[in-house]
Order: C-alpha cells, then sequence, then structure tokens
C-alpha cells in the first residue's frame, strides 16, 4: 500500500508508511529506504527513518542514496548524526512523584517469576499474574494492592529490602513492569520504565532493569512503608517525603548514563542509538555527539590484571581490562534454555535478528522436556528452526542440561553469557543476563559491560578424608560469613562477591568437569561471573573430548553442522598451540579470601532455605530427611557412581524418597552401561530423564513441607517444593542422608565416605568421548562416508 501497488478503502499510502515506521526495524527498514525516492511518500519515510535505531547494513544503503544526492536519505543522516531519536525524548523530570509497594525482606526471581508459572513467562500480562504470589509479609494479593494503590493517582514504584536475587530471567523484570512501567506505543502487552528502588539490587536484575528502561537504585528503604508517597530527586539523589521537605533517604545512581538509558527506553536502544549516531558523524565528518552522557575515566594503573581483566581485555582487543570500564566483549558462546529461550527469540525479533553474530548460540530445552505443557511441546517444535536458521546449534528435549553441554562447546579464554543465571563458564568467563541482552549478545556479537572489580579466593592446604569438592563450594560463603563479608541478615544485607567477579586460585589440576561445580555455585553468591585458574592438561584432556562430542554431534544429524564444524576446527586450533593467560602477580583484588583446606575437616551445608546460611554437618546432624534429590548442573557422573555404590549395599526399603537426575543423555547411557541405573532402580529411586528436574522446581517437585537434601544449587523458599526445608550438599553426603533418612553424624558419614574413597579411581572418571568407543564408531563412519 506504501508503494501505491494495491489500495484499501480504509488505509492511505501515507498512513501505511506511517504505520511502516512504527516498527522498531528489521522487515519495514528495506521499504522504507525504497520510499525515499517516491516523491509522495519520501518525506514521510525519512520521518520514519529518523528515529528508526535497528538499522543494521541497511545503514550503507541509506548512505548510498544520500551520495547519489537524495535529499531525504540526506535529512535521515542528518538526523541519525544529531540523534534526533534521543533529543526527541523528554528528558528525565527533576522529580518523580511514586507510591511506594513495599516488599520486606528478599525478594527473589522465584518471587517475581515463579518456577511453576514458567510456561506463561512469554505472555507478560499473564504471567505477571504469578507475582509474588505466595503471601508474604504485607503482601497477601499483590495485584489487588498495586491496583489499589495506584488509585492515589501517581505511578507506583517497587521498593524492597533485598531485590531481584536468583536468576537471570527477564520474566521478573517484565512482571515487575508489567504493573509499573508504561505502555510502549504500537507494541501491545509489554511495558518499559518504572522506578525500583532496593536496599540492594542484584546485579542482573538491575541490569535487566536498565535494558527495560527502568530506573533502578539502591538506598536505605527502610523509612519507606507500603502505601508511601515520595519524590524522587534523580538528579540530586533525595527521596522526600510527598511534597515536603523531610528526607526519606539519599542514594547515588550506579552511573549518571542511567539518565540517558531512562530516556531512550532502556539500555540497549540508547547502545544501538549512541552507535547509529556515532557512526553517522563520522560518515558526516562531525566530531563525537555531545548530547549523550558518558562513562567516567577509569584512574589509570600501573598494577598488572586478574585473570578475569585478561580474558576481557582480549576479547575487546586489549591487554587487560581495568574494573568500571565500559567495553563491548565479543561474544564467542552464548546459550539459550528454555525457559527463557522463548523471550530471547521475541526479543531477537525486536532486533530485527536474521542471523547470529555471535560465533555459537546454543539453545536447550532442559528445563521442559520431562513433563512439558502443550504449550513447552508446541515450543519444542518450533524454537530448534528458528534457532538454527539463524545459524545456532539446537539440542533436543531428553538431551539433558544447558551448561553440562555448553561447557563442552567452550574455547578457553574466551567471553559469553547465556540467559540462565548459572551460565558459569569454567574455562573463560561469561556473564549471564537477561534474555533482552542474551539477545542483542547473539545478534550482534558483543555485549555491553561495566567492568567488575574481582574477588580472588585462594585454596590451600590439603582437601581432608572424607571432603568433596562440594564442599569447598560451601566454604566460600562460609569463609566469608566468618570475616564479616557476609551476612544472613536481608536488610542490610553484605555481600563481598554481589555484582563482582569471583575468581578462584588454587586447585589447578581439577578436571574441568569438576571446576564447573565451584563456577556454577558463584551464582547463588550473586556474582557477576567468575574465573577458576586451571592447568593445560585437564584443558586439553577437556577439548580433545570436547572435539569428538561435536563431531558426534554431526553424525546424529544436529545443527547448525557448519557452526559446530567451525568450532571444532577453533578447538583443534587452540589443543595445536595451547596457550593459557594468568593473572599477573600484582593484580589488584577488591578482596582476598584464602581457604586453607586442612581447616575444612567435615563437610558443609547450606541449611533451610539459604545458600549462604553454611553449617558444618556436626551442627545439623540427626535431622530427619523426607526427600534426597540427586541431580543438577552441579553434578557430574562421578557423583552418581559414588551414590550408586553405596546404594548397592543397601538392603530393604530407603526409608526417603530419593531422585535421580543425570545431568545429560550421555551420562544416563554410561550409567546404564556400567549397571548404575539398575541399582537406582532397585533401591526404589525415581529415576528422571535427563534435565533440571527438581532443581528448577517448575514440573516436578518435592511434597508440601517435607525435609530434603539436595544436591542442586539453591535453595530458596518454595523452589523445590511449597514450604519445603532444603538443605545443599555434596551428592556423597546426600546418598548417605538418603540411606539413613536423617542427616548422619561425622562418624557415620566417615564410615560410608571410607568405602566410597576405597574406589575413587574408578567412582570419579570422566567422560572422555574420545576414548570412548560408541562415540568414536559414530565419528569413524561419519568421516567415511
Ligand atoms: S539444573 Fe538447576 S541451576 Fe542448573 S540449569 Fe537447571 S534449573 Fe538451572
Amino acid at each position: 500500500m506504501a508503494k501505491g501497488e494495491v489500495s484499501s478503502p480504509i488505509l492511505t499510502a501515507a498512513r501505511a508508511t506511517e504505520l511502516l515506521g512504527t516498527m522498531l526495524g528489521g522487515y519495514n527498514v528495506a521499504p522504507l529506504i525504497e520510499l525515499l525516492d517516491n516523491p509522495a511518500m519520501a518525506e514521510i519515510a525519512a520521518k520514519a527513518l529518523s528515529h528508526t535505531l535497528l538499522i543494521f547494513d541497511a545503514f550503507h544503503d541509506v548512505q548510498e542514496k544520500a551520495e547519489a544526492g537524495n535529499t531525504y536519505a540526506k535529512q535521515v543522516l542528518n538526523a541519525w548524526a544529531k540523534a534526533e531519536w534521543f533529543t526527541n525524548k523528554p528528558e528525565m523530570p527533576q522529580k518523580l512523584t511514586v507510591t511506594v509497594f513495599k516488599v520486606t525482606g528478599e525478594t527473589n526471581t522465584d518471587d517475581l517469576s515463579p518456577a511453576p508459572d514458567a510456561w506463561s513467562r512469554p505472555d507478560i500480562p499473564l504471567h505477571a499474574k504469578a507475582m509474588l504470589k505466595m503471601p508474604r509479609e504485607g503482601i497477601a494479593n499483590a495485584e489487588q494492592q498495586i491496583n489499589e494503590l495506584k488509585q492515589k493517582g501517581f505511578p507506583v514504584a517497587y521498593v524492597g529490602d533485598v531485590v531481584g536475587t536468583g536468576s537471570s530471567r527477564k520474566s521478573a523484570t517484565n512482571s515487575v513492569l508489567w504493573f509499573m512501567g508504561n505502555d510502549i506505543p504500537y507494541i501491545p502487552n509489554k511495558r518499559e520504565g518504572g522506578v525500583c528502588i532496593g536496599g540492594k539490587i542484584a546485579p542482573i536484575f538491575f541490569n535487566t532493569m536498565e535494558d527495560s528502561g527502568a530506573l533502578p537504585f539502591e538506598c536505605d528503604v527502610s523509612a519507606m512503608a507500603m502505601g508511601d508517597v515520595i519524590d524522587i530527586h534523580p538528579y540530586e539523589g533525595l527521596v522526600k517525603r510527598h511534597d515536603s521537605d523531610e528526607l526519606v533517604c539519599k542514594f547515588e545512581l550506579k552511573t549518571d548514563v542511567l539518565l540517558d538509558e531512562v530516556r531512550a527506553g532502556g539500555r540497549i536502544p540508547l547502545i544501538i542509538g549512541r552507535a547509529l549516531t556515532d557512526r553517522a558523524r563520522k560518515l558526516l565528518g562531525l566530531g563525537a555527539s555531545t548530547v549523550f552522557k558518558r562513562a567516567g575515566d577509569v584512574a589509570a594503573s600501573t598494577k598488572g590484571f586478574t585473570l578475569a581483566q585478561k580474558i576481557v581485555g582480549k576479547a575487546c582487543g586489549v591487554a587487560g581490562m581495568r574494573p568500571n570500564t565500559y567495553c563491548e566483549p565479543y561474544m564467542t558462546t552464548v546459550g539459550s534454555q528454555d525457559t527463557t529461550g522463548p523471550m530471547t527469540r521475541d526479543e531477537l525479533k525486536d532486533l530485527a535478528c536474521l542471523g547470529f553474530s555471535a560465533d555459537l548460540v546454543l539453545q536447550s530445552f532442559c528445563h521442559t522436556a520431562a513433563y512439558p505443557k502443550p504449550i513447552d511441546v508446541a515450543m519444542q517444535h518450533s524454537l530448534p528452526d528458528f534457532i538454527m536458521n539463524r545459524g545456532g546449534v539446537s539440542l533436543r528435549p531428553g538431551d539433558g542440561i544447558i551448561h553440562s553441554w555448553l561447557n563442552r562447546m567452550l574455547l578457553p579464554d574466551t567471553v559469553g553469557t547465556g540467559g540462565d543465571s548459572h551460565t558459569r563458564f569454567p574455562i573463560g568467563i561469561s556473564f549471564p543476563a537477561g534474555s533482552g541482552l542474551v539477545a542483542f549478545a547473539a545478534a550482534t556479537g558483543v555485549m555491553p559491560l561495566d567492568m567488575p572489580e574481582s574477588v580472588l579466593v585462594r585454596f590451600k592446604g590439603t582437601m581432608q578424608p572424607g571432603i568433596t569438592l562440594r564442599d569447598m563450594v560451601n566454604a566460600i560463603p562460609y569463609e566469608a560469613l566468618k570475616r564479616g563479608l557476609l551476612t544472613l541478615d536481608k536488610k542490610g544485607k553484605k555481600n563481598v562477591f554481589s555484582g563482582r567477579i569471583l575468581e578462584i586460585e588454587g586447585l589447578p589440576d581439577l578436571k574441568v568437569e569438576q571446576a564447573f561445580e565451584l563456577s556454577d555455585a558463584s551464582a547463588e553468591r550473586s556474582a557477576g561471573g567468575c574465573t577458576i585458574r586451571l592447568n593445560e592438561a585437564p584443558i586439553r584432556e577437556y577439548l580433545n573430548s570436547n572435539v569428538t562430542l561435536l563431531q558426534w554431534m554431526i553424525s546424529q544429524g544436529y545443527g547448525d553442522v557448519r557452526t559446530i564444524e567451525r568450532r571444532i576446527k577453533n578447538m583443534q586450533a587452540w589443543l595445536a598451540n595451547p596457550v593459557l593467560l594468568e593473572a599477573d602477580a600484582d593484580a589488584e583484588y577488591f578482596e582476598i579470601i584464602e581457604i586453607n583446606m586442612d581447616d575444612i575437616k567435615e563437610p558443609l551445608l547450606a541449611c533451610p532455605n539459604d545458600p549462604d546460611d553454611i553449617k558444618p554437618l556436626s551442627e545439623v546432624a540427626g535431622t530427619v530427611i523426607d526427600e534426597v534429590f540427586l541431580g543438577s548442573c552441579m553434578t557430574n557422573i562421578g557423583h552418581f557412581r559414588a551414590a550408586g555404590k553405596l546404594l548397592e549395599k543397601q538392603t530393604g526399603d530407603l526409608p526417603t524418597r530419593l531422585w535421580v537426575a543425570p545431568p545429560t543423555k550421555m551420562d544416563q547411557s554410561q550409567l546404564t552401561e556400567e549397571g548404575y541405573y539398575g541399582i537406582f532402580g532397585k533401591a526404589g529411586a525415581r529415576m528422571e530423564m535427563p534435565g533440571c528436574s527438581l532443581c528448577m522446581g517448575n514440573q516436578a517437585r518435592v511434597k508440601e513441607g517435607t525435609t530434603v537434601v539436595s544436591t542442586s544449587t539453591r535453595n530458596f523458599p518454595n523452589r523445590l517444593g511449597n514450604g519445603a526445608n532444603v538443605f545443599l550438599s555434596s551428592a556423597e553426603l546426600a546418598a548417605v542422608c538418603s540411606i539413613m533418612g536423617k542427616i548422619p553424624t561425622f562418624d557415620e558419614y566417615m564410615h560410608y565416605a571410607s568405602q566410597i574413597s576405597e574406589t575413587a579411581d574408578d567412582t570419579y572418571r570422566y567422560l572422555n568421548f574420545n576414548q570412548m568407543e560408541s562415540y568414536q564408531k559414530q565419528v569413524d563412519s561419519l568421516k567415511a562416508s
């Protein structure tokens, strides 16, 4: 219609062109550029393009037209150079008046976007109804209470003591903004903007708020109560009672750039728009634009770099990246799982992405495969093609947990991200993010990052008998608690790891599968990322194995083949010239925590229901246990063998309900071959399909109010089951609990632990696919064909 090829009695060509201009980019861009040559429509098309940001390579088409003398194309370039897309939007006002919706204690992302309602996440208005659905102090019906607060005539702001802990799910942000944000013109069922105030706001949640154009900030919220009306003075950093001078609290914005982000409608539109403006100004020979606030300079330092700073530096083409520097590292590997995947898909469509620029994007189905709803099945059918058509790699339902696969595709010393907060690479580094940022990283191949500071955890000494790696995982918060660097109380909570990079040294010979147990748990510390210093030998062993796995994937019909082949070549190139980055001896850390393994003489457990609440075994021994879960991305094949060897000697019924879920189908098939499935079955265990199972709690769940020992990642209230009390421990200790029906004393535990150590060499073997005949045969036949 805009081109005049067809007509309509209800829509003129001019209106059709205007409507094309309401799209954010993608399929509307080419016709709008074409219309710049149409005398009747060119002015409208130029106006539309002037505020369109998702232009990508079509920039060259506008440039060509301008150089050929098209005045409307020149007008578009000038509008981009002047940042009219930004300056035409209203500035942040001097004062914002809001009504407080106060949520006391900690709100984690499970409270905002409950796992059992994960299926409805892409339907934002529907999913928002599940926000805070579990009654808590002062909140019985969140939606009704928010609607009542709106009657005061002001927008409602989310105010909490600790906000957004837990996962990276953008659905948590979407739900908050559905109630507290603003409509987006021409985009239904989604909102942007809004205000979120927290005594502490979890870093990933903070970022997803920024991405959505909200104003998040941290301050002392103790003087704000449900229903208070407050005036926020964003430029002065003051919160006052409405229309009074009574000061409620002072605050500092994380950066002044936040004001630009709110004005632009979010961090992502700001980044893309700024790049478009810079590009147009460069073409027109103009200097840098002065309309944007830029991050301040970072103090120069002559000190060395940490491992994380070197890895990020490498991804940005420099020697190292100093903390607090804004950068855009290249994203080598991006992961997407199935409860956030549909939102990532929607964000990719919003970004008009038709092909990934990140080197490898992987999609999994680990959260929904076991007990899918019809909506999950539909997603499982459509999402693989969506990903593979853009050059990504898609797993299949039943394959297993995203991280256990994605880790096997990593390249040393590279950077990535993923839409799951446990995207925590054991080699290289990852910065997990919400679906908006993950889509941005996948589409553009870079990710905006304010380089975090680092906290070094250095292990020394020797691991004591009966002590496992999971105890080392728990030793990190345990030591931080002892030193006052971490506190349990949610009011005024201290957490030295929050938003920082956790860098781990002192266990360089761990297998990479083991190292992941440490990096995975950095999510529970609310760390922004994690690095582990490993020696070349375990990495070489892992990559040799993974090359075979990827070749086997091709033989089994996985796609996109070109992407998998490229990754194999890159792995082989590293193996041919294995160079690993290392931290400089004089690198600067925000804090150094030393853990002497000689001092850890009994297992450590995270107690109900806080992954930071670590206690030694002797303090909780004797607690009656109803259910035990062996599974999650924290487990590897060694854990299941250890448990199987203890269960094999068990006669009679277990006093507990035992759940077993291996992380991948490769673990499942190996455990079956070695007879462990027979042992688990005989013991009466409930065998779950490879995947997240109870860890996510969105499908099967433990019984209400039971006491559980779990090997999963986190024990937030209600995650594994309503009102469940969950201890997190090693698989070895969990297996003992399943046999005894209680948490054992130290002596009881050691009775079993000594049995495990007798056969440790056979138990703790990992999946080296290059040495496994069944995989090698398939690869050989592929090569032969
Ligand atoms: S096993 Fe748990 S932590 Fe790991 S990816 Fe699944 S839900 Fe997330």
